[in-house]
């Protein structure tokens, strides 16, 4: 049985990966932890998560949690994973890391401690996902000289960004299996005389609407047939199915940072 402490845990992420851990064979969770001012300091993680006590008490001390935990899952704001480092390290315990957003020079700062821990850190978790750029890599590969390429994702009308970020890491895959840059070939924006389309080009479009959870469609346009390569996200569960294998596959592993395709066998 992994036992596992979530660092993050009356946050969106933490309550679904609460509920998912409690249904699942194999882990169990030893300790739920959130900020020390949370109104929910002291409750039953499982009443506050799906309605079944569980017996773990939301708690803020992480590093006294620790030595009775195999892995950290970590979902909340990347000055808060920064800042859990030393702890993981100096109690070896793994890290399974989904925030996001974290800059460069906080990136290094997770390599670094990645060479005294074992980290899985991947911006999008889900294994659907993970999949899905190892299939557009085989894709691009195989059809890139004969089609065009172009990617299309939709998403709820409250994302503030576009395109997203995992649209455009299949950019990225697409790109790099084409031996190009996407820098250099992507294209955000069509509008007026644009002008014939260029060979090489990747191209984005984007939809903001309603409650859509999150959609990507790679597709390869040739003459006379297309091959389209589509993940639909329908709820956040499809992250802590793969938050959780990562939990699974780390105990024992060396230090590093791993990725989602590693956990899945994909790399
Ligand atoms: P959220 O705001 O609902 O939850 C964050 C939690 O962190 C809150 O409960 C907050 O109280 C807690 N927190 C803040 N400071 C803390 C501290 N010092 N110690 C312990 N806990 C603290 O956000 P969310 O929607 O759950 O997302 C969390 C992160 O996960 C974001 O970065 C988001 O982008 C990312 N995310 C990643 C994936 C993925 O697949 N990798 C999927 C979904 C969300």
């Amino acid at each position: 049985m992994i036992k596992l402490a979530i660092h993050g845990a009356t946050g969106r992420m933490g309550r679904e990966l609460l509920s998912g851990a409690f249904h699942r064979e194999g882990v169990s969770v030893a300790a739920a932890i959130d900020r020390s001012d949370s109104p929910l300091i002291g409750q039953d993680s499982g009443l506050i998560s799906h309605g079944q006590a569980n017996g773990v008490l939301v708690a803020s001390d992480l590093p006294s949690v620790l030595p009775n935990c195999d892995v950290v899952i970590d979902f909340t704001h990347p000055t808060v994973t920064l800042s859990m480092l030393p702890a993981c390290i100096s109690a070896r315990t793994p890290l399974v890391i989904g925030t996001t957003g974290f800059t460069e020079q906080q990136k290094s700062e997770l390599a670094q401690a990645a060479t005294q821990l074992p980290i899985v850190f991947a911006p999008n978790m889900s294994p659907g996902v993970n999949l899905m750029f190892k299939l557009v890599e085989l894709a691009t590969r195989a059809l890139h000289e004969e089609t065009d390429i172009e990617i299309v994702e939709a998403h709820h009308k409250h994302k503030v960004d576009a395109p997203s970020g995992t649209a455009l890491k299949l950019g990225e895959v697409a790109a790099e299996a084409s031996g190009c840059v996407l820098n250099e070939v992507g294209v955000f924006t069509r509008e007026g005389q644009t002008g014939a389309r260029s060979e090489k080009e990747i191209g984005f479009s984007t939809i903001r609407a309603g409650d859509i959870v999150g959609e990507h469609t790679v597709l390869f346009a040739g003459s006379g047939e297309r091959l389209e390569i589509t993940h639909k996200a329908t709820h956040r569960k499809n992250f802590v199915q793969g938050a959780l294998r990562a939990a699974e596959w780390l105990p024992g592993k060396e230090p590093g940072l791993y990725t989602m395709q590693q956990v899945l066998g994909l790399a």
